[in-house]
């Protein structure tokens, strides 16, 4: 791991609690790490890493420090998610394509992948959620293209391919996952951006039924006192605690 240290850091007020996923919107990491490093542009911006195409990991501020990445951001009650969070930048060159958004290389997800095990357990961290989760407003990446079932295949972050019925309203489980829901298309349309990209690539039209199943995969896998996951239970799609790691 090359580090290249970014200027652009404060003084963290949480402790970390959350990992945030971006796309850099640049074809390249050198490009990206330009930016991250710029303390001369309107509003300096940062990551901790950053993760090229090719699977290469460039630490640019270190985890003990508030890296800006997130700007005007929510979760679970958080708005100071950059103080609460370790932010990973992965090139790609996002949205606005002709051809759609590229893909993921593998070797840059196996190192995404490697990376997140590492943060989440020096910091006991369960919620590994994107940029569009905690800014649903503003922000579309890491974008419908990112391979999370993948990932919590991995045990970083959570899915479930079910579908389930219940009463609750949308707002009340996007909320209980850890949505803002003052804006609820803008929300929606982020949750199925996470958990239900069929939706936006394919026209599934079972939001509300997939977001019934995440919200009770949130609220049993955080009641279990879940701390570290690095196994998903196939049966249930739950991700689930392992003490050995
Ligand atoms: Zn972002």
């Amino acid at each position: 791991m090359r580090f290249l240290p970014s200027p652009n850091h404060s003084e963290r007020t949480r402790p970390v609690s959350l990992v945030i996923l971006h796309y850099t919107e640049t074809p390249t990491l050198e490009r990206a790490v330009r930016i991250l490093t710029d303390p001369d542009l309107p509003h300096p911006v940062s990551s901790h890493y950053v993760v090229g195409l090719d699977g290469e990991i460039v630490q640019l501020v270190p985890e003990d420090r508030r890296a800006r990445h997130a700007g005007v951001s929510f979760w679970r009650g958080e708005t100071d998610v950059n103080s609460a969070s370790v932010g990973i930048e992965i090139v790609n060159a996002g949205i606005g394509t002709d051809a759609g958004q590229p893909a993921y290389p593998d070797a840059q997800i196996a190192a995404v992948i490697g990376l997140c095990r590492d943060v989440m357990a020096r910091h006991a961290i369960t919620d590994v959620v994107g940029h569009s989760d905690v800014a649903p407003t503003r922000k579309v990446d890491p974008g419908a293209a990112f391979p999370w079932r993948r990932l919590a295949a991995e045990g970083i972050g959570r899915w479930t391919d079910e579908f389930a019925s219940g009463d609750a309203s949308d707002a009340d489980l996007l909320a209980s996952i850890g949505y803002d829901v003052s804006d609820l298309a803008a929300a929606l349309r982020a949750f199925r951006l996470h958990f239900y990209p069929e939706a936006i690539l394919a026209g599934g039209s079972r939001t509300h039924e997939r977001l019934v199943a995440v919200e009770r995969l949130f609220r049993e896998t955080r009641r279990s006192g879940v701390r570290r996951c690095d196994t998903v239970d196939n049966r249930a799609g739950m991700v689930q605690n392992r003490s050995d790691v």
